[in-house]
């Protein structure tokens, strides 16, 4: 099947339309909240969000059924990318993590009853949500089959114990999708669930709020304690002992749709870079004709056209019914790896400038760009991942087996 790159004429007019939202009125609110969203006040995100709706940009990515624009992968990537440029852009279309990755995760796995109770009021801007999977060590991280929180079968359903941590969004969500394991034992491939647990159920509660590097996501990241927290058969999230697989659905779109998001902010930072390097001077000349700044600039503009590349290349494949393990890995390092690249030599062109987190947005984009190379699988895990499926064509069959 040929590849198809071109942009349906609705969505380049819907990435434009973003693109003029995010200048003429997202970026003015960055400022409201003082370079960290998360703490923005709920206010914000409500203004934000009621402004896309005028603006005709809300829900970009959410099925026509529940009230979106309902884009595919690859027009998601145009229209991502045009929100990502400013932090709040994403969070204003109701497309950020790790609501837009629950959206997509409830639209496949929910049941109709689940669908209206969690999607509808999600996909609305109603309430917002969280996913809780990592847990503090020795629990699941980068490996998945280390998960330890429980949960057991009860009469009627099901009780939760354990911890998760780094939960972005937790704090003030209105449900959490919750990975437990129902069966096996730490270590085991299988035997995960998901379930999907109100705010305020018994038992579910907010150990504290992790101070971190970044800054750039709504209500932060969170650590969660799960004792004796009792929730029904209907609170399920797809099939028993599936979670894994069922992770997966959510997961390998989100990865893609952080890089979209991502790559916005790595354009910002390039042409704040662009704008210095058309008018600092320096040694007799603009720093756009220094040799080494200039190695810089076209070094970045080589990493945001390769990633946008294999942002189209992936999406096309997923929108195409592929699961494309390998190429959502490879896009995925890459895309974090090249982000970081561009918002550093931004910083460095800029001189101090670059530093300063009031007077530029680089300083806050270098903070909020780091941890991408590790959520939603580190470098390092993907790259594991990436070498063993090459070698295993050429593996031979004395050689012993090796792990999916
Ligand atoms: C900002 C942020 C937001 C997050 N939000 C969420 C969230 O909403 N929900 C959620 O469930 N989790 C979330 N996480 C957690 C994230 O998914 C984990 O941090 C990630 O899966 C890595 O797990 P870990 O931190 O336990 O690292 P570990 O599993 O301890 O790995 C540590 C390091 O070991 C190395 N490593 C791992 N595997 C390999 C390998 N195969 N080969 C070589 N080296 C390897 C890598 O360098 C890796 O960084 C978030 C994390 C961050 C930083």
């Amino acid at each position: 099947m040929p590849i198809q790159f071109d942009v349906d004429p609705t969505v380049a007019q819907l990435a434009a339309s973003t693109s003029a939202f995010v200048r003429e009125v997202v970026i003015p609110a960055e400022r409201a909240c003082g370079g960290s969203v998360h703490d923005a006040p709920e206010a914000l995100r409500e203004i934000l969000q009621r402004g896309a709706r005028e603006a005709g940009v809300f829900a970009p990515h959410v099925p026509t059924r529940w009230g979106g624009h309902g884009l595919d992968l690859r027009g998601q990537a145009v229209v991502f990318e045009a929100a990502g440029y400013s932090l709040l852009g994403p969070l204003a279309l109701n497309c950020a993590a790790p609501d837009e990755g629950n959206m997509h995760l409830l639209e496949k796995a929910a049941t109709e009853d689940q669908k209206e109770h969690y999607l509808r009021p999600l996909a609305a801007g109603e309430v917002r949500s969280c996913f809780a999977m990592t847990e503090p060590a020795p629990g699941a991280g980068a490996d998945p089959r280390s998960l330890r929180t429980t949960a057991t079968r009860i009469p009627g359903g099901w009780r939760i114990d354990g911890r998760k941590w780094f939960i972005s969004g937790a704090q003030g969500a209105g449900f959490a999708i919750v990975m437990a394991r129902t069966s096996g034992n730490p270590g085991d491939p299988g035997g995960a669930t998901m379930f999907l647990v109100d705010a305020g159920t018994p038992g579910m509660s907010i150990a504290r709020d992790i101070e971190t590097l970044d800054e750039g996501l709504f209500a932060g990241h969170s650590e969660i304690v799960f004792e004796e927290c009792v929730v029904g058969d209907d609170q399920v999230l797809g099939a028993v002992g599936h979670g894994f697989a069922g992770a997966q659905v959510r997961l390998g779109p989100a990865r893609m749709t952080h890089c979209m998001r991502w790559l916005g902010a790595a354009r910002r930072a390039q042409d704040v870079a662009l704008e210095r390097a058309g008018s600092r001077m320096a040694f007799g000349s603009v720093l756009g004709d220094l040799g080494m700044v200039q190695q810089m600039l076209a070094d970045s503009e080589i990493d945001i056209e390769a990633s946008r590349a294999l942002i189209l290349r992936t999406a096309w494949e997923l929108d195409t019914g592929s699961a494309a393990a390998q190429l959502t890995s490879v896009s995925k390092t890459f895309v974090a790896e090249a982000v970081n690249r561009v918002v550093d030599r931004a910083v460095q062109i800029c001189g101090a400038l670059g530093i300063s987190a009031a007077d530029a947005p680089l300083a806050r984009l270098l903070r909020e760009v780091r941890p991408f190379r590790i959520y939603d699988g580190p470098s390092e895990t993907h790259r594991f991942a990436i070498a063993r499926r090459a070698v295993r064509p050429y593996r031979q069959p004395s050689s012993g087996a090796a792990g999916s």
